[in-house]
């Protein structure tokens, strides 16, 4: 068969939950007074919209082949992430073959080092890698996982990350994570509220489910080891994303500094093997959790996971759907899964990228087997109303 090469590139923007999970309407707990490094300021403190959390919006990558195949991604960056793909990324995709993913990477990631590195860029670099892993399964007819050298399992399992584990519990998942509401700045009273919190979740699920808290990046060393410390008695299993991203030196001590059975995890908001080998080799954390539309994609997670696997760390990656669940079920290193409840209140299963795709699969019984149809397995909803801001 003769390879097709890639025809057009295009970057369309969306609003309103999808891949920016956190562009929810009122009353969803994913943002009801989660702490935030914002919440030094009482203004920001009650709301991550208020700080502008959502402000990006879901960016959706489509690429056509020269057979007419399409293959599409989503991710977070919104209009300038649209600006990224199709002023400067473009050029390095269109006329290229699709099976020529490591070159295309290669140079996108070259050609924005004076501006990129991590952020929005690297969530742009994530979308076109993930569109050309989806189109590259559709050209071959084949499932993504089965690119990435097969299932070493035939079901995942999942935790599920929301306000209510145990719910979660009822529902299969074999753990629950909470956003930790209340930060350094609300001191003895928030830390009290915390634990009161996380106590309260222990009674319900009993003595074996885990329970973890997702920090957000908004503690301090101080705060983080006081935490761990007094969330001991109530089985905390771990404690996540603590720190800034970029004080790799505080969770380096933080690690140090918790209870020996208690993990430290981090890495939702770093990117690159470069990033995650900071990480690594500074012994930062027990499980790396990289997202697989912010870290670099599938094509640098291959690598991020390599040098995790040689450390005896795991890679859980955080949300991201299915481009997480394709990656997953082909590792031996990443034995569980996230599932993010995006139900408001955390009551039901809801598919993570809603409404954005048609086909989504979801756990059931916090388990999933991941489909077998080519590429991701997905369609971009019809009904969801795109927008193209740079036609070029
Ligand atoms: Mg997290």
């Amino acid at each position: 068969m003769s390879m097709p090469t890639i025809r057009h590139i295009r970057a369309l923007t969306i609003r309103g939950g999808g891949a920016d999970y956190h562009d929810q309407g009122s009353g969803h707990w994913i943002d009801d007074h989660i702490a935030t490094p914002m919440a030094r300021y009482p203004e920001y403190r009650q709301s991550r919209q208020s700080f502008g959390i959502n402000v990006l919006g879901t960016l959706v990558i489509e690429i056509e082949a020269s057979d007419g195949t399409v293959g599409f991604a989503v991710t977070t960056g919104g209009e300038i992430g649209a600006f990224i793909v199709e002023r400067h990324l473009a050029r390095f995709i269109e006329g290229q073959l699709a099976t020529d993913i490591e070159k295309m990477w290669d140079q996108m990631y070259y050609a924005t080092l004076y501006y990129g590195r991590k952020g929005v860029v690297l969530n742009a670099i994530s979308g076109v890698d993930l569109a050309l892993w989806d189109l590259l399964g559709k050209i071959r007819q084949e499932p993504v996982h089965q690119l990435l050298g097969g299932k070493v399992r035939e079901e995942l399992q999942f935790y599920a990350t929301g306000a209510r584990p145990d719910l979660a519990k009822e529902m299969g998942f074999i753990g629950g994570k909470l956003p930790l509401q209340h930060g350094p700045a609300e001191q003895e009273d928030g830390l009290h509220r915390n634990l009161e919190k996380l106590a309260e979740m222990r009674s319900r699920v009993g003595p074996d489910f885990w329970l973890m808290y997702d920090c957000w990046m908004s503690l301090d060393l101080p705060y983080a080891t006081k935490l761990a410390h007094r969330a001991q008695e109530f089985g905390l299993k771990w404690i996540e994303e603590c720190l800034p991203p970029d004080d790799y030196w505080g969770y380096a001590q933080l690690r140090r500094n918790v209870p020996r059975d208690m993990l430290v995890t981090t890495g939702e908001h770093e990117a690159t093997r470069w990033g995650f080998r900071m990480l690594l080799e500074m012994e930062c954390c027990d499980i790396i959790q990289p997202d697989v539309g912010w870290c670099g994609g599938i094509t640098e997670l291959l690598k991020i996971s390599a040098l995790a696997d040689a450390r005896g760390v795991l890679v859980i990656p955080h949300g991201s759907s299915v481009y997480s669940y394709h990656f997953v079920t082909t590792r031996h290193n990443s034995p569980f899964a996230e599932f993010l409840m995006m139900a408001p209140d955390a009551d039901r299963i809801v598919p993570m990228f809603a409404p954005l795709l048609l086909d989504e699969p979801v756990p059931a019984n916090g388990r999933m087997k991941v489909p077998d149809t080519p590429g991701f397995g997905v369609r971009l909803n019809p009904d969801v109303r795109t927008q193209r801001p740079y036609s070029r």
